[in-house]
């Protein structure tokens, strides 16, 4: 394990089927580009002799199938390479969706069943690879031509757009190892706190909402039906976080399950599924260069991820500040709160919360809202909140209670694109 802290340009030769495993330094970034031969970085292709800049604390792996000499420029956290992988098993699942999907568009019937592709979900615990698993598949089937739906599930870090939402975008082209997903055209519901325990039933609520609105963008899009889908989940399997496992597998009728790194989730997931023959159950090998991550280090990369859909990955964007009278806001918390005071039930009933109850922040309450980030509903009435998806988000930087204001940051200029705004629990300090 070489753990390098020369900063001066140096060559690695990688053997077939090897990887080059990268942490990048914590302040500085790190260039990389391929001498020669070919290299990929989960999934994606490197163009030749082209220098690429990878930001701080990027971890990240260069593999290549027949061998190549990669160049490096700067400091690492640690690099080494490793001739075992488990790409071999990886690639040969892409090859079977491949021919799903094949299958699927050759099939001259409107038959729901045979026209549909391949819809992939990858389960496992936290730090199993999952993300890097569904990018991989994604990028592989993109490069030949397929756009498939990416569809991420993870509200605890989101490689789509902010944590807190579950989101689901087309996939046009192999992801860029460095700017990762393009932020254009997703669909994103706004769950608002890191882990579904905070309000279990709206997660199953939004989940629902996004399957209903992808299966409709299908019926009118033969392509992209037979592209299919890959989901990421959360690594929450035990309790709850199985039985919302299970709920997304039959939400999206998910045909592919992939199992990482654990060998009881998977057969449990196999005796569960097993009444259902045209659902696969497949176990994969977890790689040894996913790297573990600590509470801390979750939250931290939460933090940064907020910071980048305001600022940019290297401070290329610049938001906008605004103040809003409080009066003028409509600003929305769902949950919470009994439904009827106990007085209005009948004897001897409790008082339940009613999860989808939606709470208008009051503006002696406007406080409560200081440091959150608040995302901006589609909706055009409030009860439309837990069924609309978000046109994006805002960080509240200030309160004025005196002059009951605001003060804000907004990515683009100009009036917001929805009259309502929700709030959750998600928050961060600028630093
Ligand atoms: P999960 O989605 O299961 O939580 P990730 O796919 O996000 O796990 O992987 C955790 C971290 O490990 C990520 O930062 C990812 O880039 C990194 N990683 C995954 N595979 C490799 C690898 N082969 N070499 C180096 N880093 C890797």
């Amino acid at each position: 394990l070489a753990s390098a802290s020369a900063s001066t340009v140096r060559q690695v030769k990688l053997d077939r089927e090897s990887e080059l495993r990268i942490e990048v330094a914590n302040e500085t970034p790190l260039r990389l580009r391929v001498l020669n031969g070919n290299a990929e970085i989960f999934g994606t292709e490197l163009p030749p002799e082209i220098w690429l800049t990878f930001p701080p604390r990027l971890k990240f792996a260069v593999f290549t199938w027949y061998g190549a000499t990669i160049e490096l420029d700067g400091t690492t956290e640690t690099d080494y390479t490793a001739d075992e992988t488990p790409m071999v098993s990886y690639v040969n699942v892409h090859a079977i969706l491949e021919g799903r999907r094949r299958r699927a568009r050759a099939s001259a019937s409107k038959d729901s069943d045979t026209s549909q592709g391949p819809r992939v979900i990858v389960v496992g615990p936290t730090d199993s690879g999952k993300s890097t698993l569904s990018r991989m598949l994604l990028s592989w089937a993109a490069k030949q031509g397929w756009k498939p739906t990416f569809v991420d599930l993870d509200i605890g870090q989101g490689s789509i757009t902010a944590p807190g939402c579950i989101a689901a975008t087309p996939i046009e082209m192999p992801i860029d190892p460095v700017e990762g997903i393009p932020l254009e055209m997703p669909l994103v519901y706004f769950f608002g706190h890191a882990t579904p325990s905070n309000n279990v039933d709206l997660y199953r609520v939004f989940v629902k909402e996004l399957a209903q609105t992808l299966e409709k963008q299908y019926t009118g899009n033969a392509e992209s039906r037979a592209a299919g889908m890959v989901i990421n989940t959360m690594g929450w399997i035990e309790g709850v976080g199985y039985e919302l496992l299970l709920h997304a597998i039959d939400t999206f009728s998910a045909n592919v399950v992939l199992v990482l790194g654990q060998e009881k989730l998977f057969s449990l997931l196999r005796d569960v599924l097993k009444n259902k023959p045209n659902v696969d159950v497949v176990k994969l090998q977890k790689s040894g260069g996913v790297v573990s991550r600590n509470t801390k280090v979750r939250q931290k990369a939460r933090s940064y991820r907020i910071r980048e859909y305001f600022y940019g990955l290297v401070n290329d964007l610049s938001p906008h500040s605004y103040v809003a009278n409080f009066n003028d806001l409509h600003v929305y918390r769902i949950g919470g709160g009994p439904q009827a005071p106990r007085s209005a039930l009948p004897i001897g009933a409790d008082p339940v919360a009613n999860p989808l109850r939606l709470v208008l922040v009051t503006s002696d309450q406007v406080q409560e809202l200081i440091h959150l980030v608040l995302a901006v509903s589609y909706a055009e009435e409030p009860e439309q909140i837990t069924s609309s998806n978000v046109a994006g988000f805002i960080y509240v930087t200030e309160v004025d209670m005196g002059r009951k204001q605001i003060k804000y940051l907004s990515p683009s200029a100009g009036v917001l694109p929805g009259k309502y705004l929700v709030a959750g629990t998600l928050s961060w300090i600028e630093t």
